[in-house]
């Protein structure tokens, strides 16, 4: 009886390309852009900030249990502390007294970081149409993906949270340029957007009125 010799196993799929036949890579050997290996590591390592207010919280938490499972898709390993996460997930309603909590614990996570609003009212203040909620987070923070819903289901979660791994991989760049861009760096306006901001109740907000003394320096430069 013929024996042939086991064949040797490559832990990834190999493609054949033009690169392979000029540089002759033996076996177990990747070639890779380091972008892209930096990425890959990224998103496949996905730690969420969870800045749960509401209902959708609970969502949330139903996300990370065994029916769900959050951990087949690399992101279940839920940190309570900004500096240890990259990925903000904010799920339920912001009101002005919790944003600057919100704002702070964006700025107290290490780039790279991604952020997701999980529902209808961390995105547009949903039916809480007041002064007192926010009318999106993303006015204060950049947001990378929304969820729709109320509440959305744990399945739009994890899509989210896939898509985002695509974005990941798909823009990501070991020197970050891919957050270099104006939707991130554009100073995020708080409802001083709105012609006359005191009417708002912006008299009780510090962070818009950080913002409102920053402009009127500024302006007195001028
Ligand atoms: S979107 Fe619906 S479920 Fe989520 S926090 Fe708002 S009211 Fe609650």
């Amino acid at each position: 009886m013929a024996i042939t010799a086991p064949q040797p196993q490559t832990v990834f799929p190999r493609q054949t390309s033009s690169l392979d036949a000029r540089l002759e890579l033996p076996e177990n050997v990747v070639v890779s852009r380091l972008d892209e290996l930096a990425s890959w590591c990224r998103k496949n390592s996905l730690w969420p900030m969870p800045f749960a207010t509401a209902c959708c919280g609970i969502e949330l938490m139903a996300t990370g249990a065994a029916r769900h499972d959050l951990a087949r898709f690399g992101a279940e390993v839920f940190r309570f502390s900004p500096r240890q996460c990259d990925l903000m997930i904010v799920a339920g309603r912001v009101v002005m007294k919790m944003l600057p909590v919100l704002q702070r614990i964006w700025l107290q996570m290490s780039e790279p970081k991604w952020c997701i609003s999980m529902g209808a009212c961390a995105s547009t203040g949903g039916v809480f149409d007041t002064y007192a909620v926010v009318q999106g987070i993303d006015r204060f923070i950049p947001v990378d993906m929304y969820v729709p819903g109320c509440p959305p289901r744990p399945e739009q979660l994890i899509q989210a949270i896939i898509d985002l791994q695509d974005k990941i991989q798909r823009e990501g760049t070991i020197t970050g340029r891919e957050f270099d861009t104006a939707a991130r760096q554009l100073q995020k306006r708080a409802l001083t957007e709105s012609g006359n901001p005191l009417t708002l109740d912006a008299s009780r907000n510090p962070v818009i009125q950080r913002q409102l003394a920053a402009e009127r320096s500024a302006a007195a430069v001028r």
